[in-house]
């Protein structure tokens, strides 16, 4: 099959159908615009089924988005999708980059959810962007952007509540979406410890990315652990 795009942690395959992709999960992982990288085995096995899972979570709930099904341990089938460039970051306490650029004390849990957008550039260190932006740049209409912001809220409710039944603090995750050929706007990419911000409610301990960013170790124990949580439903 013809590659359609290669990142740093994905290949994207077009099917033969075109309207389907398949997403193939590496084990590459990488941080702070790829300065940091590193090759953890079994990473990609692990964000494929975590992603699945949470994208028919999200699914079932009402919330669309492009996955169809897993194909195996590395690999999903998914609607293919012409992918916005921008990002919806979705926060429910402070951590990462929004405590260093406002001060705000990592933890502080904000009274309603945060929802920012950047442009995605890794060049450009994917720059501040809001709705006016995001319009007149030709990325979006304001009903497009409105419903993205529905989208957004919706699915964070949804994770939120998925994580909170296996005992983990969803703290923030990054969000993509994608126009389907009849111009219907989807939740794009994956869901997952690389693009969210998951906190053991018991002991604090980071289930994602960050263990790789901060060099925290132990990151296949982690996304495991987050995987069979989700699985079992319990802690
Ligand atoms: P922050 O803005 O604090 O760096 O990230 C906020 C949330 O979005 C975190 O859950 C983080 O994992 C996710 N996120 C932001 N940018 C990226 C990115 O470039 N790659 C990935 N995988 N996740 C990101």
């Amino acid at each position: 099959m013809d590659i359609i795009a290669e990142g740093h942690s994905k290949i994207i395959y077009q099917t033969p159908d075109n309207d389907r992709i398949e997403m193939y999960f590496k084990d590459t992982a990488t941080a702070f615009h790829n300065i940091k990288r590193a090759k953890i085995i079994g990473k990609g096995q692990y964000v494929n089924k975590i992603s699945a899972f949470l994208f028919q979570q999200l699914k079932t709930a009402g919330v669309d988005n492009h996955f169809i099904e897993t194909i195996d341990d590395r690999r999903m089938l998914c609607l293919k999708t012409e992918v916005l460039p921008l990002r919806v970051i979705v926060r429910n306490s402070a951590a990462g980059s929004v405590c260093a650029r406002f001060g705000i004390k990592e933890g502080t849990v904000f009274s309603e959810p945060v929802y920012e957008m950047n442009y995605k550039s890794e060049t450009l260190d994917n720059p501040f962007l809001n709705e006016h932006m995001a319009v007149a740049f030709g990325f979006v209409t304001h009903d497009e952007m409105a419903l993205i912001s529905h989208i957004a809220h919706q699915a964070n409710k949804v994770l939120t509540e998925v994580f909170n039944k296996c005992g983990i603090s969803l703290v923030d995750f990054k969000l993509e979406f994608g126009r389907l050929s009849n111009g219907t706007l989807i939740i794009a990419d994956e869901i997952s410890p690389d693009t969210c911000r998951l906190v053991d409610k018991a002991t604090g301990t980071h289930l994602d990315k960050d263990r790789f960013r901060h060099d925290m170790g132990d990151i296949i124990n982690a996304y495991q652990t987050v995987l069979t949580r989700l699985n079992y439903g319990r802690l």
